[in-house]
């Protein structure tokens, strides 16, 4: 079957399943993922115009690669599949992008570990966190993550989380961003093995996967300062309070200050800090064009980005209605009671009646609660 994506042209095989093409080499769910990844290499060569070499780590039909490399990076796709590495060969070639770029058929992280890469791109079946040490060993400038596992990324799955990613995930209402905050927080310590230092310079979430684009600074003192980002997270089962504190010890709530249950989840180390940066996310705005195929979605999310609060983790209005047994009502409305009550809100890329703000659980009931019939 034939795909056309960014202006790039593939052949990818095909299979008929239901009446609908399907292939294994090509996922179109990911084509949003696709087209900030190119919008987001263009904001950053604006910024670190010496970065001119991609490595596509796990290139399947090669759709990325091909991508960057017609968009003008000097691109690598590796695979350890040889009938990956044919098509991505012959899709570089359909686009006349042969001569700059290269397929390798090798072991990634043996790749990663002699060849230096201004920037890596990683998106493997499963956790990212196999590939994580080699890619920070010796990338330059920038390391692109997709992790599709989110179950055990939001404590589902909770001993497949615990053992990819070295902390404590909980599963809470919050789930999406407890996997970017567990994803982030064993990426930074894995950074930090090799005295680096990583920010996320931006980052997007959906159940389906985390997705995260980390400037490095090799440097110890910068690997500190990320590491000074992490710390852990008390939850209340019952009314849904949390509080986060920073540090790599854990002191958690032994009961919750709200409700007096004893319920209480702890997660971490999960990064605490900003995932994304508001400046950058405008600049990946802008160098979206009409043509991308999800450009007024990708647009979208990245407004909604630059507006969400840094708070460490979202709210979801129905479920605080439905645990204080009153019904929702509309979210303009809520955050509006919030804000006139003198807190922070905002909306977030979670989902439409997800919300952040600087009020606790306590201080949203007393500020939305008289208009919630
Ligand atoms: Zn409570």
């Amino acid at each position: 079957m034939r795909v056309t994506e960014g202006g790039v042209e593939l052949e990818v095989p095909g299979e008929q399943t239901a009446g609908v093409e399907e292939s294994v080499f090509y996922n179109p769910r990911q084509e949003l993922n696709r087209d900030l990844t190119i919008a987001t290499l263009r904001a950053f060569r604006e910024r670190e115009n010496r970065a001119e070499s991609y490595l596509d780590a796990m290139t399947a039909s090669g759709i990325r690669g091909v991508r960057a490399a017609d968009d003008g990076w000097r691109v690598t796709c590796c695979d350890i599949e040889e009938d990956a590495v044919d098509l991505a060969q012959a899709n570089l070639e359909r686009n006349g992008l042969e001569n700059g770029s290269r397929v390798e058929h090798r072991n990634v992280n043996a790749l990663m570990h002699e060849a230096k890469f201004d920037v890596i791109d990683l998106d493997p079946y499963g956790t990212p966190m196999p590939f994580a040490d080699a890619a920070f060993a010796r990338c330059r400038d920038l390391v692109c993550v997709t992790a599709t596992d989110t179950a055990p990324l939001c404590g589902a799955h909770f001993n497949s989380g615990v053992r990819s990613y070295s902390a404590v995930p909980r599963n809470t209402d919050y789930h999406t961003e407890m996997g970017v905050r567990i994803l982030l927080s064993a990426l930074a310590r894995s950074a930090a093995r090799f005295d680096v230092g990583v920010e996320p310079i931006f980052t997007h979430a959906t159940s389906h996967y985390v997705r995260t684009y980390l400037e490095l600074d090799r440097k110890a003192t910068a690997a500190d300062a990320a590491l000074e980002e992490l710390g852990h997270l008390s939850h209340c089962e019952d009314c849904l309070h949390r509080e986060a504190e920073y540090g790599m010890t854990a002191n958690p709530l032994e009961s919750c200050p709200n409700c007096g249950s004893e319920r209480i989840l702890v997660a971490g180390p999960i990064w605490l800090g900003p995932y994304r940066d508001r400046e950058f996310t405008a600049e990946i705005r802008e160098q979206i064009p009409d043509a991308f195929g999800t450009a007024e979605t990708a647009r979208e999310l990245c407004e909604t980005l630059e507006a969400e609060l840094d708070a460490p983790t979202y709210y979801d209005q129905h479920k605080l209605c439905k645990s204080w047994g009153l019904p929702a009502n509309a979210m303009d409305e809520f955050l509006a009671d919030l804000r006139d009550a003198g807190y922070e809100a905002s909306f977030t890329h979670y989902g439409g009646t997800t919300f952040k703000s600087n009020a606790s659980v306590a201080e949203i009931f007393e500020a939305t609660e008289a208009n919630l019939e």
